[in-house]
């Protein structure tokens, strides 16, 4: 076990140099509070959690002291937002603090998020606000605990200072960590700006350093691209069983490591609604659930064109043209082991997509609907308005689930209980917002067991209450 200060760090992204990132200084946080840490995550560290005494932890995590070995950078990159080409975005508001080497070997990035103004930051004042912190912290050790690839969060602080956004809200840091910060958008940057020394760098670095098996391949950096849209992808269908919406999938917001990332307006579906839009900045939609698949693949394109001066073209589009199906197979299974159907059928297709219109028609809750299912509740039917079609389809689905009742015996541990809604991370912010943090840890202690009812949390497992069904998360964070 290893305590806080004797952390070993090994700072390969900075040792790239002033061409990939830009040293910068932490803005500390005044008067920093922990607001909440996550022990798995610190465990991934192999930090000791009895000896993270909370003032230490919050000097570290607010900024106000950095490790001597740590050497915060702010990483250059760009990116397609929205679908429309930024040549020039970065760490506007986060830093890269260093890079840790755990007792495994693993390497951790420690990201710093909302640290103060950086090279990037534009018009922006480089700084986080509690509520999107918050938002951000529970996002990222709930998706893991669905079994949704993440990146990571060791903890929030909180400091007295103002933040000016549609309000004046206070400044809070989020500590994040994932094996790489590295994303679809740095590729980018290098191609566009003709940098294609740096580029190749670049590639090197991350083959190396992410997909080390890859190099002994004939074609290495296709290799890698295989892979990285083959996790992709994954990621999407884990996004698409789990009702899942990311809402701002911009190019920049992809990681190379094919994990969710950087966390926005993002929700969880309440009641199954296919083209759901959780970003109220997103007027056209582009970002709504149904899409997230096509987004997914048309921001692999702009990775393969980044790619070009290393891959033949044909070869990326060939490459491009084997992902959905990749996407759709993940999907099926994940959808099958939820509805207890061995393998696949041909009539399955018809079955799910049934099943989703009586949700969509009666606008059933999504997890609600699919866990009663699993436990083979009858008031699953009580979901749905249409009650002849139910009965119909619970017919057919008892049929389907009766060819090979192998996959039966799964499917509690694969249908939640607890899902991080929108209004459940609302309640909690609107608490941390007075002080009171017991209600952020109490919700990322439960959500840390999605799959397993606990007694005494029952109100966590409710769909939302009326003021709590549509709110609309703003981009402004
Ligand atoms: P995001 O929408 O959070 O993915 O951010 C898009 C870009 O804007 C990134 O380059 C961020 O670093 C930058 N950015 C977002 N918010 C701020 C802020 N408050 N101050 C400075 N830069 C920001
Ligand atoms: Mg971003």
């Amino acid at each position: 076990m290893t305590s806080l200060a004797d952390l070993h760090f090994d700072n390969r992204f900075a040792r790239l140099g002033d061409t990939f990132s830009t040293r910068v200084v932490p803005e500390p946080l005044t008067n920093p509070r922990l607001v909440v840490s996550s022990a798995e995550a610190m465990a991934l560290l192999d930090l000791d959690t009895s000896a993270a005494q909370a003032d230490i932890f919050t000097e570290l995590f607010a900024g106000r002291q950095i490790w001597s070995a740590a050497e915060p950078r702010a990483m250059v990159y760009s990116g397609h937002q929205f679908g429309v080409y930024n040549p020039q975005l970065g760490d506007g508001r986060g830093l890269l603090l260093g890079e840790v080497v755990n007792a495994q070997g693993e390497y951790w990035d420690l990201h710093l998020k909302g640290a103060g103004s950086t090279p990037y930051s534009r018009m922006g004042d480089g700084r986080a606000v509690l509520r999107s912190s918050i938002r951000e912290f529970l996002a990222s050790e709930a998706l893991p605990a669905l079994g949704i690839p993440s990146s990571r969060a060791l903890c929030v602080t909180v400091g007295d200072d103002p933040v000016y956004r549609e309000r004046q809200e206070r400044a809070a840091m989020l500590l994040r960590m994932a094996p790489s910060h590295i994303r679809f958008g740095h590729f980018e940057y290098f191609y566009y700006t003709r940098q294609h020394d740096a580029l190749r760098q670049l590639i090197d670095f991350t083959l190396q350093t992410c997909y080390p098996h890859c190099q002994q391949d004939a074609e290495p950096v296709l290799a890698m691209f295989r892979e990285v849209a083959r996790r992709t992808m994954h990621m999407v269908a884990r996004w698409q069983a789990y009702g899942f919406c990311h809402g701002v999938m911009n190019t920049d917001n992809m990681s190379i490591l094919g994990i969710t990332f950087d966390f926005g307006p993002y929700a969880f579906l309440d009641d199954y609604d296919a083209g759901h839009i959780c970003n109220h900045s997103d007027h056209a939609g582009r970002y709504a659930f149904n899409r997230q698949p096509a987004i997914a693949h048309w921001n692999l394109a702009c990775l393969a064109q980044a790619l070009t001066p290393y891959v033949e073209v044909d070869t990326l589009k060939a490459e491009l043209a084997t992902l959905m199906p990749l996407h759709d197979a993940e999907y099926r299974r994940l959808m099958n082991a939820r509805l207890g159907w061995a393998g696949e059928q041909p009539e399955d297709e018809q079955l799910r997509a049934q099943l989703l219109q009586l949700m969509q028609d009666s606008a059933s809750d999504y997890h609600i609907t699919l866990r009663l299912l699993a436990e083979d509740d009858p008031r699953a039917r009580d979901q749905i308005i249409d009650r002849p079609a139910f009965d119909n389809w619970l017919h057919l689905h008892q049929a389907r689930q009766s060819i090979d009742t192998s996959a039966m015996a799964g499917r509690l541990a694969c249908n939640p209980v607890y899902v991080l809604r929108n209004y459940l991370a609302q309640q909690a912010i609107e608490a941390a917002e007075q002080n009171d943090f017991s209600e952020v840890r109490r919700l990322h202690q439960i959500l840390r067991h999605p799959f397993t009812a606990q007694p005494g949390q029952e109100a966590y497992a409710t769909p939302p209450p009326d003021w709590g069904r549509r709110l609309e998360i703003s981009c402004s964070s």
